[in-house]
């Protein structure tokens, strides 16, 4: 696959973003700039500087964009699975085509390194494209029960609402299923990833897909929910984010019973039980909760060790927390930017600082910008070791590079503490054996478990139990989650 830009930098990525603010927006098959009252910033929070200003959408470009929705689903849903899976193999190879600009975009506004930028952002998207495309042309849309035959039918024009952690990922994995199902999409991206979401409009008109099939407007949350959810042209609204926006989504969408996803915040554990390689788990696990500055939903940010292990836990930890520093995500030798934005680093900072206001112990990091920072969004990664199992640190979601660790006096306690919170996300458990590692996994309320660092698939089902949501996404079972069963009697 070629590609347009060469490696981005500083400059072209600003560039592309100037480009893309003229007309963010794609509505009924054109790119449009939005003409609402709203402002809305693409802001670099290597710097903290505002990069460009768009206009947000006004409330009769919603209405078209769900107008346009509404007029193209039919047509869409009865197009051929095998040609819906066609244009969905187009949009993933006009994102590689991209996959240059894409790197210069995410790393601007999201503040994630240049290799992360391509590794994860981008080729994990292009991966989850094409693993909806492979299981729609493998999906069963029609069965007889008995006298019966059921057909699968499209859920109707989909409301997808997402986050900026992931920004391109989050979007394919919720509009790549809907439109595999047959659905037609608005899509509402974060307010911190709109170039990203700009450059996904313009992928999907180089993919060909039909005018009004997927439709990208920019606003902020509570425009949106106030004017769509509920809105007669909107049949589901899918929604990726924190547990307090989802459950008041959820209760503005029970008044016009409007179906709803939601894939909502974690806790989740990393369970090392005693016969584990305590030191590998150790590695894996802290790389993974600082992994992409801590900001996924589904990071190992609670740390599960026997008690007799406590001491050599904190040793390691120690010597491995050193080697995670955080800086330029434009620097060749990256490994770890900042946080999204100033808001997010100033959340993260309270959070570190009721640690300290508790007197818990911190091994590595704390309050304060990085070594080696002077600006920006910057967050010491952080451990906060052997505290309490009620403490509001090892019950909430940071969202941000801090790692808590529990320790455990038996099996039996540790997935009581696995379960311990209101989330039920991911999480991992590390044994001898992947058999001990499976059999203890069972006993964990979570949609998604690795064992022994088992790596993530693409295909396989995500989302959450208890309050990380309910409904999941990717594979076949994200294109399940946008159909309704329609019987016919003979
Ligand atoms: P957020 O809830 O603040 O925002 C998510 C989306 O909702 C954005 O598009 C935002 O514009 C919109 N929004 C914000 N406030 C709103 C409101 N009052 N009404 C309606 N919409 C509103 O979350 P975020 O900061 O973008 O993302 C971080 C959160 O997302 C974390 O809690 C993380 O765990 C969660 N997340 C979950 C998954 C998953 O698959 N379960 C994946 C990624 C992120």
């Amino acid at each position: 696959m070629t590609t347009t830009s060469g490696t981005p930098t500083r400059d072209t990525a600003l560039e592309a973003i100037t480009g893309l603010a003229a007309a963010p927006e794609l509505i009924d098959g054109a790119l449009r700039a939005g003409d609402g009252d709203r402002e809305l910033t693409v802001t670099d929070p290597s710097l903290d500087v505002v990069l460009a200003r768009v206009r947000g959408a006004s409330t009769a470009q919603l209405d078209e964009a769900a107008e346009a929705a509404g007029r193209a689903q039919r047509a869409w849903e009865d197009t051929a699975p095998a040609e819906r899976a066609r244009l969905l193999r187009a949009l993933a190879d006009a994102i590689e085509v991209r996959a240059d600009e894409f790197v210069g975009v995410i790393t601007a506004e999201l503040g994630s390194p240049l290799t992360l930028s391509r590794r994860l952002h981008v080729d994990l998207a292009v991966r989850d494209i094409r693993a909806v495309a492979d299981a729609l042309e493998a999906f069963t849309f029609e069965r007889r029960i008995g006298n019966s035959v059921v057909t699968e039918r499209a859920a109707g024009v989909v409301l997808a609402i997402t986050p900026w952690n992931y920004p391109l990922h989050q979007v394919v994995a919720k509009v790549a299923p809907a439109i595999a199902a047959g659905c037609t999409v608005i899509l509402k991206p974060s307010e911190n990833a709109l170039a990203t979401a700009a450059l996904f409009a313009r992928c999907v008109v180089d993919s060909g897909l039909p005018a009004g099939v997927l439709n990208v407007v920019l606003a902020g949350g509570r425009e949106i929910v106030d004017h769509l959810v509920g809105h007669p042209g909107v049949d589901l609204v899918s929604f990726t984010g924190s547990t307090e926006v989802g459950s008041s989504i959820a209760a503005r969408a029970a008044r016009t019973i409007t179906r709803v996803h939601l894939e909502l915040g974690g806790k989740s554990p990393s369970l090392v039980a005693p016969s584990a390689d305590l030191a590998t788990a150790v590695k894996v696990t802290l790389a993974n909760a600082f992994f992409n500055s801590g900001q996924s939903c589904n990071a190992w940010t609670r740390l599960l060790v026997p008690r007799a292990s406590l001491a050599e836990t904190e040793e390691q930890l120690v010597a491995l927390a050193a080697r995670h520093r955080p800086s330029d995500p434009w620097s060749d030798d990256a490994r770890m930017g900042p946080v999204v934005s100033a808001q997010r680093q100033a959340a993260i900072w309270r959070d570190i600082a009721a640690v300290e206001d508790r007197g818990e112990r911190i091994l590595a990091g704390g309050l304060g910008l990085p070594d080696g920072t002077e600006r920006g969004s910057f967050v010491r990664p952080t451990v906060v070791f052997d505290v309490d199992p009620h403490s509001p640190i090892a019950q909430e979601e940071v969202f941000g590079p801090v790692l808590t660790v529990l320790g455990y006096d038996d099996l039996d306690h540790a997935i009581e503490l696995a379960n311990g919170t209101r989330y039920g996300l991911g999480g991992s458990v590390w044994a001898a054996s992947t058999d001990e590692a499976a059999g203890i996994a069972r006993e964990v309320r979570s949609g998604q478990l690795d064992l022994n660092g088992g790596a993530f698939n693409p295909a396989a089902p995500f989302g959450g139990f208890k309050s990380s949501g309910y409904g999941r996404e990717l594979g076949s079972y994200g294109i399940a989650g946008f159909l309704e069963p329609q019987s016919f009697q003979y």
